[in-house]
């Protein structure tokens, strides 16, 4: 295979309440079309724009964290084109002043790829093709609504680094708090280009594969479009410079139309914003300010005796790291113990309800005191693993461990007197088992499972085996 170059274009829906230059709504993409609209972003004659704060400090955080240079002052563009999905006939965008540039964020195995540079703009509408129609509907409800345009520099050079770099770009997105950047929600959204190295090292003719919607059909595209840009060149033809689709059900690219010359957008200054500020000391609030980022959240949990994929999966969820670290904090044992119950236990739990640990712990803080008392519990040997267990499901409805342990009589059973009656109860409802755990020393298993299920879990299992072991030597 020879050697790719691939560069990636990202959008990002940034979270705010409101669009980027009018107080409508910003959250309500899905809501019945054009519900939250008005003389802004609908583009109306005469209706000024006001530029969002809250979407500006996020995007500097999110150009922060990537390692740009921010501006001391920056400036929205007009981007014009015609297309029916943008009211105005033009997109607020930035230009030559974005809100950062010259940054670079590492894939998780260390290599750093260049980030050219981090913009803010406005999102457009969306047109809507009703089957069997001779006309198409316009929604404005996302239209003005903000949007931060990431450009990497070609930096990344197979389809697997692009799909993971796509993950670790949504991870720093989420941490900083700068966009949910959930691709099943069209909230991130990329454009791919990839050419081929020529056998004397220089670039090959660039292709653009627009608007791939999922990590999964990024890698699948990219695939595709080194392996038909290799075939052309084997075969003695060109590859031609030009823009092509992704086509999820046939896994292939397809032309959209050639590039005939870099399209002239005639960029102005938008008159009607001005520019804007950004003082040293409020951008240096922001750093100061910024949270512990996926890749130093993966070290330190490394560190604390993760394996790599669970050190991955917790820095990559801010909600899930800030379970783990609050539990962490209030268990006094091993954190490895609390990453294997969040990720099995929990995990496996949330799954079969169809549901997510937020919706499950809105309060990270409530739920880690909780879960940390159950793992207490279980780790002071009060009750057993297996009763651990049991009772997770009530802790995940908000009950307190330690009730539920006194009401269900969980508490492990360690009293021998106690347990010597139960072995002898169940030794002589079972004359049979008995009989063959006398020639089979295996069976004593059976009896230690009927002892345990009569105790409802809370028998010591050890001290219950050692009685089993020395009432059939007695009988023998
Ligand atoms: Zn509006």
């Amino acid at each position: 295979m020879p050697d790719a170059v691939i560069g990636l274009e990202i959008h990002l829906a940034v979270r705010t309440r409101s669009k980027m230059f009018c107080s409508c709504d910003a959250t309500g993409f899905g809501d019945a079309p054009n519900q939250h609209v008005c003389p802004v972003c609908m583009g109306l004659a005469g209706a000024l724009p006001v530029a969002n704060r809250e979407a500006i400090d996020r995007t500097l955080r999110f150009a922060l964290a990537l390692d740009c240079t921010v501006p001391q002052r920056t400036q929205f563009h007009r981007k014009h084109y015609v297309y029916p999905d943008a009211p105005k006939n033009y997109q607020i965008s930035q230009y030559d002043q974005p809100l950062g540039e010259h940054g670079a964020l590492a894939l998780p195995g260390g290599r750093r790829i260049g980030i050219t540079r981090v913009h803010l703009e406005e999102d457009a509408g969306r047109l809507v093709h009703p089957p069997y129609a001779d006309h198409s509907l316009l929604d404005l409800n996302r239209a003005g609504a903000p949007l931060m345009e990431m450009v990497t520099e070609p930096d990344l050079r197979t389809p697997e680094e692009a799909r993971a770099f796509l993950a670790e770009v949504r991870a720093v997105a989420r941490a900083v708090g700068a966009s949910d950047a959930s691709p099943e929600e069209g909230k991130m959204r990329a454009d791919v280009n990839v050419s081929l190295r020529r056998p004397d090292g220089s670039f090959g003719t660039k292709v653009e594969v627009k608007n791939v919607n999922s990590f999964r059909s990024v890698e699948a595209a990219l695939h595709h479009e080194i392996q038909r840009q290799t075939r052309l060149l084997e075969d003695g033809f060109e590859v031609v410079q030009e823009t092509r689709g992704w086509n999820e059900g046939g896994q292939k690219t397809v032309p959209q139309r050639s590039k005939e010359a870099a399209a002239d957008y005639r960029y102005m200054p938008d008159p009607d914003l001005p520019a804007i500020d950004l003082p040293v000391a409020h951008v240096d609030a922001l750093r100061a300010a910024m949270p512990e980022l996926p890749a130093a959240k993966r070290a330190r949990y490394a560190a604390l005796g993760l394996e790599p994929d669970a050190a991955a999966q917790f820095a990559a969820d801010v909600h899930a790291s800030a379970v783990f670290d609050a539990t962490c904090a209030a268990f006094d044992g091993p954190p490895t113990t609390v990453a294997n119950w969040l990720a099995s236990e929990v995990a496996g739990r949330l799954r079969a309800r169809e549901t997510t640990l937020e919706a499950v712990a809105p309060d990270p803080a409530a739920f880690a005191a909780r879960l940390a008392d159950l793992l207490a519990l279980v780790h002071d040997r009060t009750i057993s693993a297996t009763a651990g267990k049991e009772i997770l499901d009530a802790v995940l409805d908000g009950a307190d461990p330690a009730r539920v342990v006194d009401e269900r009589g969980l508490a492990r059973v360690a009293d021998e007197g106690a347990l010597r009656a139960l072995v002898e109860t169940v030794m002589a409802e079972h004359p049979d088992v008995v009989a063959s755990a006398k020639v089979e020393p295996k069976a004593v298993n059976a009896l230690l499972g009927r002892v345990m299920k009569a105790s409802g879990g809370a028998a010591d299992a050890q001290v219950v085996r050692r009685l089993l072991e020395a009432a059939l030597a007695d009988d023998a």
